[in-house]
């Protein structure tokens, strides 16, 4: 049995946490340099361009990429040859999440109720946590700091299984044309295929976490993706919702079995801001 301590997972948590909203990582800027190369909108061009030079300046001045720096999601892999110490597992996290949002100097977005007390908590806490126990003695821990303007525009179907893959393909591409410029675009996009009706979010948002430019492993959801992405950018709602060839950088599908009876689909929608960092303790 590993011994792991509570401190070290607040300080990674914590430092991944800051990491994430102060740089994208280098396939992320990648992706939207090379889309100011490719898109044929000069308006558009101009403002790939204002968000290539803000990814700049948000290194060099140690400053956050955007104002909202996201509800802080976690998702863990716990080896289950690990004994935590000196401290409980989630206070560890939440402990992290707190010091880098009042240590860093990012903005706290958490509210304590959301209907009956909108009273921020102050240090952006509680995160929200998808813990799973994996094989191993190592913990990995993915920090996503998720802005609510992309969140917001995100949406959940429960189809029937005769449902067809054009259908599903409608259900993405409709659920982005609705949300037109309000995930900020170029968007990211995260669908969960199966699974049940709480069990496709979560896909949807870990396939958010793979990274862009992660092509699915199954060559039929690879293709999906392909084509989804496609016909995500005939929507032309471009840079910014100014208009262009890029509405979205990438598609990412996770998919999970799923009952005889149903077809869930979830599309969570991340801006162009897609913040995810990841270390292995
Ligand atoms: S959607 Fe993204 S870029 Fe827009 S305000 Fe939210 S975090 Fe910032």
């Amino acid at each position: 049995m590993r011994e792991i301590s509570a401190e070290t997972i607040k300080n990674t948590v914590k430092m991944l946490f800051i990491d994430a909203n102060h740089e994208l990582g280098e396939d992320e800027k990648r992706a939207i340099e090379n889309a100011s190369k490719n898109e044929k909108s000069q308006v558009g061009q101009s403002i790939l361009n204002a968000l290539c030079e803000n990814l700049k300046a948000a290194k060099e001045l140690h400053i956050p990429i955007c104002q909202d720096t996201g509800m802080a999601v976690v998702f863990i892999d716990v080896g289950q040859d690990v004994h935590i110490t000196g401290g409980s597992y989630e206070d560890a996290i939440n402990k992290g999440v707190a010091e880098a949002y009042t240590e860093g100097f990012m903005r706290a977005s958490v509210v304590k109720d959301p209907i009956f007390c909108r009273e921020n908590t102050k240090n952006n806490t509680p995160a929200v946590i998808h813990t799973r126990i994996v094989d191993g003695d190592k913990i990995k821990i993915t920090a996503l700091p998720k802005g609510f303007g992309s969140e917001n525009m995100s949406a959940l179907k429960m189809f029937n299984p005769s449902a067809t893959r054009e259908e599903i393909i409608d259900f993405v591409v409709e659920t982005v044309k609705k949300a037109g410029s309000n995930p900020c675009p170029p968007i990211e996009v995260g669908i969960g295929i199966g699974g049940t009706f709480d069990y496709a979010p979560i896909l949807a948002k870990n396939a958010l976490a793979r990274g862009i430019n992660t092509e699915n492993a199954n060559p039929d959801y690879a293709r999906l993706e392909k084509e989804i992405l496609g016909r995500i950018n005939d929507l032309g709602i471009g840079p910014q919702g100014f208009g262009g060839d890029t509405t979205a950088l990438g598609v990412n599908i996770e998919y999970y079995p799923t009952h005889i009876a149903g077809l869930p689909v979830a599309v969570n929608i991340n801006c162009h801001v897609m913040r995810h960092k990841c270390a292995i303790i």
